[in-house]
């Protein structure tokens, strides 16, 4: 299975990513998010680069992005099959996917789009928590972390009020512009992302 998470930053991408993979433990994960993350964490010189965009809510160039997930899709592990999370985010993003999916022969089978309205989001991120150790998503008011895991959960830089406002901007402008683009192939599922993480998953499988 080859697809596409599609959504609004907040919109459950990530929760979802993880879902998917433990019915699909086959496919490869890549969230352009967690790849530019990790570059800045180990700063490297992409990870220079992206980190004041990211800060700020903006997007990273298009030709980091794009260089970093072909070299990625090359890898062993997206043979039988990948879920791109936060990718494409632009419509040269989508373009420079396609080209490359075309001369490897390769289509894609779905486009999830998970649906979250703008109101509902800055609460959403401004709760959201990470745990470093294991990856684990929590959200201070609907699905506070463990005691036993409260005082090492961490705030995502770009997870602050200002930030989503630019992020969510950045969404409508320069993102929901590639949906045409899919759905114009007929692989556009659309997911009602409200409501409690099991049962947005369960839409989701039901829609593949
Ligand atoms: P995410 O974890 O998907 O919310 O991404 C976090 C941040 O990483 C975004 O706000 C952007 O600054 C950057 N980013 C992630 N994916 C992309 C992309 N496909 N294009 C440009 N910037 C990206």
């Amino acid at each position: 299975m080859r697809m596409i998470l599609f959504g609004p930053p907040g919109a459950g991408k990530g929760t979802q990513a993880a879902r998917l993979l433990e019915r699909h433990p086959e496919i490869a994960h890549l969230s352009t998010g967690d790849m530019l993350r990790a570059a800045v964490a180990e700063g490297t010189a992409l990870g220079k680069q992206a980190d004041a965009f990211m800060k700020a809510g903006d997007l990273v160039p298009d030709e980091l992005v794009v260089g970093l997930v072909m070299e990625r899709l090359q890898k062993p592990d997206c043979q039988d099959g990948f879920m791109l999370d936060g990718f494409p985010r632009t419509v040269p993003q989508a373009a420079a996917l396609d080209k490359a999916l075309d001369a490897a022969g390769i289509a894609l089978d779905h486009v999830v789009v998970i649906e979250v309205p703008d109101e509902l989001i800055v609460d959403r991120i401004t709760g959201r928590r990470m745990d470093p150790e294991t990856g684990a998503i929590y959200h201070m008011k609907f699905d506070p972390p463990p005691a036993e895991v409260l005082d090492r959960v961490i705030q995502r830089k770009d997870d602050t009020a200002e930030a989503v406002t630019s992020r969510l901007a950045k969404y409508h402008s320069e993102t929901t512009p590639v949906l045409p683009l899919y759905q114009d192939k007929g692989i556009v599922r659309l997911i009602d992302g409200v409501g409690p993480p099991h049962e947005v998953a369960l839409r989701i499988e039901t829609a593949l």
